[in-house]
């Protein structure tokens, strides 16, 4: 059974997965941290951005593999953690130009579908409902104002209520993203939207998960 989560930039998808896998004892999987594998893992390699070829990212994603965690899976580069490498400004400012190429797409959604053959999954990403699963038994779409979206991804980094002009600086990064990441990204038509902007994050995970185990009967 496979429960798609999507939704655009820092709308808390991820972590949202991750929590509602644990609760339903499923496997947790951020299809974002795949694209992000693979940019970190060009980024290794000679030549700017602009120049990246599709092959020459499949090529360089041969690094990256799946780990399971204690809640699902995470992306490992040359089998070692890469977090920070993963997200950090040159990933995140160069992970949409990545997620463009059809074949970088085709590699991660046969990774996230394998997944979804052998276990239970909450799969993250902008579109598990609509092209990776487009029968997962439950799909939800998250939605928050795109100040408040700057806010957490802050508060997260920072670990401190950040300044108004880093919000607005913040804001203007997401709502980049969005507008880069429109064109592969897609509400389901039955997706449950969830406007998350004034919820606090213990009553949207409760929710979702009262949804995924209606689901599962
Ligand atoms: O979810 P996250 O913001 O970490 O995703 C990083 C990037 O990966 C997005 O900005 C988008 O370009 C790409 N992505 C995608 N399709 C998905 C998940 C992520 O194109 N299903």
């Amino acid at each position: 059974m496979a429960i798609a989560i999507d939704g655009p930039a820092a709308s808390g998808k991820s972590s949202t997965a991750k929590a509602v896998a644990r609760a339903l004892g499923f496997h947790h999987v951020d299809s974002g941290a795949l694209y992000r594998a693979a940019t970190a893992a060009r980024s290794r390699q000679a030549g700017a951005p602009e120049t990246w070829t599709e092959a020459s990212v499949i090529e360089a994603a041969r690094i990256v593999s799946l780990a399971p965690t204690e809640t699902g899976f995470t992306p490992l580069l040359d089998g070692q953690e890469a977090e920070l490498e993963m997200r950090g400004d040159s990933a995140t400012d160069n992970v949409s130009r990545v997620a463009q190429m059809p074949g970088v797409r085709n590699w991660v959604n046969s990774i996230v579908r394998k997944t979804g053959q052998e276990y239970d999954v909450v799969v993250d990403g902008r579109d598990i409902g609509t092209v990776v699963f487009p029968n997962a038994r439950l799909k939800i779409f998250l939605i928050a104002d795109p100040a408040e979206r700057a806010r957490r991804r802050l508060l997260e980094r920072l670990g401190a209520e950040p300044s108004a002009p880093q919000i607005s600086e913040e804001t203007a990064r997401i709502l980049l993203r969005d507008e880069l990441d429109a064109k592969q990204s897609g509400r389901a038509r039955d997706a449950i939207v969830i406007d998350t902007t004034r919820l606090a994050r213990a009553d949207q995970i409760e929710k979702i998960v009262k949804l995924g185990r209606e689901a599962m009967v």
